[in-house]
């Protein structure tokens, strides 16, 4: 299984963000992938409930695609991940800084969703005011962000993580309880995982990716002292060479 020193040494940002955030790929096709989680994430933070004052994203990437609908309904967030190159190049985009990834057409994308294609720099300058911190953590680890220790916050993200860092089920559970601690009693978990997957590869690496089926997920959810308020999969059509996954899974839970 590729551990977290795999992803530190070896998972390269800007070559993940121009395979897995492209809205097309190099030969013109889509990337459904990508916004197949739009819509979810959308449609997610649209709910009742899933708004307040802070937001903590596990296990970002360098990616900010997960942020974009869920910036309208909270004040200040707090974006986590275990490399540093990771982190470096969220900060990148956050500071507006020149080899920063152009996210206008992901974001472009979003504000069509929420009505308004026009707004997308307004998005992307409220996106970063709202982004407080960058830090690193481990959801291995009983308090993830030690030593810091976090208030915890009305709700967690939590995209093509937990199954890219978890070697086994139990390693899962115990993750989902390890997060759990950053969100508030009454607070939110929205997720974003693949379903049947055993790898995915860019750049010439593979990466393993914990087998799950959505059975799975829920009752490692609700183990973690969550209520699943909302657990959705959608087919993944096979026929992609970066990867095995066969669907997605959009989950939403209170604890
Ligand atoms: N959320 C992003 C990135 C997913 S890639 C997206 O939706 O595209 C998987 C991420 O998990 C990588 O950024 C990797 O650094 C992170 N990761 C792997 N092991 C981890 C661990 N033990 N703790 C926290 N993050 C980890």
């Amino acid at each position: 299984f590729t551990d977290a020193e795999f992803y530190q040494r070896s998972f390269d940002p800007q070559e993940y963000l121009r395979e897995f955030c492209s809205l097309s790929n190099a030969r013109g096709q889509p990337n459904t992938l990508l916004t197949q989680s739009l819509r979810s994430l959308f449609n997610m933070f649209a709910l009742d409930g899933l708004s307040g004052h802070t937001l903590i994203d596990v296990g970002c990437g360098p990616t900010i695609y997960q942020l974009l609908s869920a910036c309208e309904r909270f004040q200040e967030i707090i974006s986590l991940d275990y490399t540093d190159r990771n982190r470096r190049e969220l900060e990148k985009w956050l500071r507006n800084e020149p080899g920063a990834f152009d996210w206008s057409p992901v974001v472009q994308y979003v504000c069509e969703l929420e009505g308004d294609r026009e707004k997308w720099a307004e998005k992307e300058e409220k996106l970063r005011k709202k982004v407080k911190r960058v830090l690193k953590c481990d959801v291995t680890k009983a308090n993830p962000t030690a030593p810091v220790s976090l208030p915890p916050a009305d709700c967690i993200v939590s995209t093509l993580c937990l199954e890219a860092a978890c070697k086994d089920l139990a390693t899962l559970r115990s993750a989902l309880r390890n997060i759990s601690t950053l969100v508030k009693p009454g607070g939110h978990l929205v997720m974003v995982t693949v379903l049947q997957e055993t790898f995915y590869a860019f750049n010439k690496q593979v990466f393993s990716c914990l087998y799950l089926e959505r059975s799975m997920v829920e009752e490692a959810v609700e183990g973690a002292g969550f209520d699943v308020k909302l657990s959705e999969v959608q087919p993944y059509v096979p026929g992609d060479a970066r990867t095995d996954c066969r669907a997605v899974m959009n989950l939403v839970a209170r604890r």
